[in-house]
């Protein structure tokens, strides 16, 4: 143990991450795959189907997003996303294709008996990943929680916030790294390459404590042509999964279509840490 973690846990900082946090998927890796939106009921169940057939473990699928421009992103009853319809399709979705279902909440006034029943790993969103009054609320329930990063959140603050989720009960959080500030410099080049991967958090948080980490190569690189080697090397660097963005149709997705790709891109990532 090096001196700055030892330090950590001398002061009991680590303590409650290092002890309760014991758990790991049923399945490794754990591959979770769908678009960044929920856009219709017959897209999200068939695309859920064909996932489940290319070897994916969970399904992702955003019923409450987060937009950063609401007016100009909203499309006829798809504002901020489809909400509770987008959850009524992701449980149709769940009882064709038999994947667990992984889905954001945004607010505490989202939890109630439909989301509950739709979701079962509830994502954190980047921008609420230091939502106090949220992961408070997270605590008390018995569901895994996939804690996506704050673009600007240091190893510490990571911790801190799993530590908030963990002392209200709940002992089951996953962190999502999904690339943070940074200024790529091919930004002119590829322009959707919004933040730098971080995909030296996997090794360092490896170090410190035993939470189970997922990937996120969409979110990380903005653009789909990156999404498989980045999703190659957070596995080599010790990742515990993967949320992939894909899409029937990646070009015309309702959000994120630059870092949404296809099956067959899909298919061959999957063979590639399959194989491995
Ligand atoms: C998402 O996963 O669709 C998403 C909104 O990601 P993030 O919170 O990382 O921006
Ligand atoms: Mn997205």
């Amino acid at each position: 143990m090096n001196q700055y973690i030892k330090t950590l846990v001398d002061q009991g900082k680590l303590d409650i991450v290092l002890q309760k946090n014991r758990w790991k998927f049923d399945q490794t890796p754990y591959i979770i795959s769908g678009p960044c939106s929920v856009e219709s009921e017959e897209m999200i169940v068939d695309w859920a189907v064909k996932l489940r057939d290319l070897g994916v473990t969970a399904l992702r699928g955003g019923a409450f997003k987060p937009c950063t421009y609401p007016v100009k992103k909203a499309i006829g009853n798809w504002k901020e996303g489809l909400r509770e319809d987008g959850l009524k399709f992701l449980i149709s979705a769940r009882e064709e294709s038999g994947l667990p279902i992984v889905s954001e909440i945004m607010d505490a006034r989202q939890i109630n008996e439909l989301s509950m029943d739709a979701i079962d790993v509830i994502q954190v969103g980047t921008r609420n990943f230091q939502n106090y009054s949220l992961l408070d609320e997270l605590g008390k329930l018995d569901k895994v929680i996939l804690l996506k990063r704050g673009t600007w959140g240091t190893i510490d603050e990571i911790l801190g916030a799993v530590e908030r989720i963990l002392v209200g009960g709940n002992s089951k959080v996953a962190i999502c790294l999904r690339g943070v500030v940074g200024m790529p410099s091919y930004r002119h080049v590829f322009p959707s390459t919004r933040w730098a991967p971080d995909l030296m958090m996997i090794p360092a948080l490896k170090e410190l404590c035993e939470i189970p980490i997922i990937y996120d190569p969409s979110h990380a690189t903005g653009y789909s042509n990156f999404v498989a080697p980045i999703s190659k090397a957070a596995m080599a660097l010790g990742a515990d999964g993967l949320t992939i963005e894909s899409h029937p149709d990646p070009v015309n997705s309702i959000s994120d279509p630059d870092q949404a790709v296809s099956i067959d891109t899909l298919g061959s990532i999957l063979k590639d840490i399959y194989e491995r």
